[in-house]
């Protein structure tokens, strides 16, 4: 074994030191406790900041070999900007990020009660909440909260007896590059894009009313299935003018905040569509005037005008929706588990699954219970709150 020259002096010893500056923040804070760090040769290793009404939290983790002239630097720099600065010595070895969840909490109320059960909820599953970020406070409250390690099962189920309990709503989503990246939205139509339910105001125009709700009612007993129903309904349309759907469109109410949420998705780049039961000429106006990418649905048979009572080609059933969800995802390019899907009818049951989230909004228990997530306020752009899209953003959107 010879000699290893060396042209370095004694080893010198070097410490990681967390420096930890707060007080009224200014511009040029972090600018300044950089330039001192860069004159003494320190090296950063870690820098996250928070300002909360205008208060400053800057934690910079740092590794300062033999210069120690840094620290007498730094609380001058303090004292002249009147600003907190304190050291600590840490662990040289960076903390790995560890590929962690992101719990999305929603609600009319999010105070200490539901905070604390939520929190509460993660820590009985040995989750360590890593980050809190305010996302919006109006229409609704809602928190982003960034988690590591723990057993995501149990957190899960915990947080869902938790949002159960005190009445909120919670996502839990695995954090990764997918929730960065474009991704593509699919809605159901009736009782989510819109508040009404198409069948019924076909019926009304047609003078069918109270038959319509009563094969409604027998497939919601689990007597028809969705085909069956949807073929027996039609069939009482038979005779009517092709332009009762213009009387129709007329009077769908989109559901409160449906213009926002899809503007500011398109913004964002996603893409986005519906999928519906119902039927094309109001699925066709709703892409139009809202500039979907795409639009699918029933489509009824018409002979000169006149609605035949049938449908044409293969029905948009709840297999069919999932169907038709993984088909515009390929020709999006975009992987499923990208795909956000939101329902809240059985029949969105299939896409809800197949898609990476599944949101069930206002929908029926069945539906909750399955979805990733469930949404029970009336506005359909609190989901962006799960896609960890703040309130600001959305008005700066406008
Ligand atoms: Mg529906």
């Amino acid at each position: 074994v010879s000699h290893v020259p060396s042209t370095a002096g004694p080893s010198i010893a070097s410490a990681t030191v967390l420096v930890r500056v707060t007080g009224p923040d200014r511009p040029g804070l972090l600018a300044g406790v950089l330039s001192l760090m860069d004159r003494t040769e320190t090296s950063v290793e870690d820098i996250e900041q928070i300002t909360i009404r205008g208060n400053l939290d800057l934690n910079l983790v740092v590794t300062v070999r033999g210069e120690r002239d840094l620290f007498k630097e730094l609380l001058l720099f303090g004292w002249e900007q009147g600003i907190t600065i304190t050291f600590e010595l840490v662990e040289p070895s960076h903390t790995p990020m560890r590929p962690g969840i992101v719990v999305t909490l929603l609600g009319r109320c999010l105070g200490p009660s539901e905070l604390g059960a939520a929190t509460a909820a993660i820590a009985s599953g040995r989750g360590n909440i890593e980050r809190i970020i305010r996302l919006s406070r109006e229409p609704v409250f809602s928190y982003e909260l960034q988690v590591t390690g723990g057993d995501v099962d149990q957190m899960r189920s915990a947080l869902l007896a938790a949002s159960q309990q005190h009445a909120f709503d919670v996502a839990v989503q695995r954090e990764g590059l997918h929730r960065r990246a474009a991704r593509l939205v699919v809605m159901d139509v009736d009782s989510t894009l819109i508040q009404d339910e198409v069948i019924d105001l076909l019926a009304d125009e047609a003078g069918v009313v109270e038959q319509v709700a009563a094969i409604t009612e027998a497939a919601m007993r689990g007597e028809l299935d969705f085909a069956a129903s949807l073929h027996e309904r039609v069939a009482l349309l038979a005779g009517l003018p092709e332009s009762v759907f213009a009387r129709v469109i007329e009077r769908v109410r989109l559901t409160p905040g449906a213009r926002t949420f899809v503007r500011t998705l398109q913004r964002l780049g996603y893409r986005t569509a519906i999928v519906s039961g119902g039927f094309t000429p109001v699925t066709d106006h709703l892409r139009t005037e809202l500039g979907l990418d795409h639009a699918h649905a029933n489509t009824l048979d018409v002979v000169d005008g006149v609605l035949t009572g049938r449908v044409v080609g293969d029905i948009v059933d709840r297999a069919g929706k999932a169907r038709l969800v993984a088909e515009i995802a390929a020709r999006e390019h975009v992987a499923l588990d990208q795909v956000v899907a939101i329902g809240d009818g059985a029949n969105d049951l299939d896409m809800l699954a197949a898609a990476g989230l599944g949101v069930a909004f206002n929908a029926k228990p069945a539906v909750r219970a399955a979805a990733d997530a469930s949404v029970t306020v009336p506005y359909l752009d609190a989901i962006l709150f799960l896609l960890g899209v703040r309130r600001e953003d959305v008005l700066a959107s406008e």
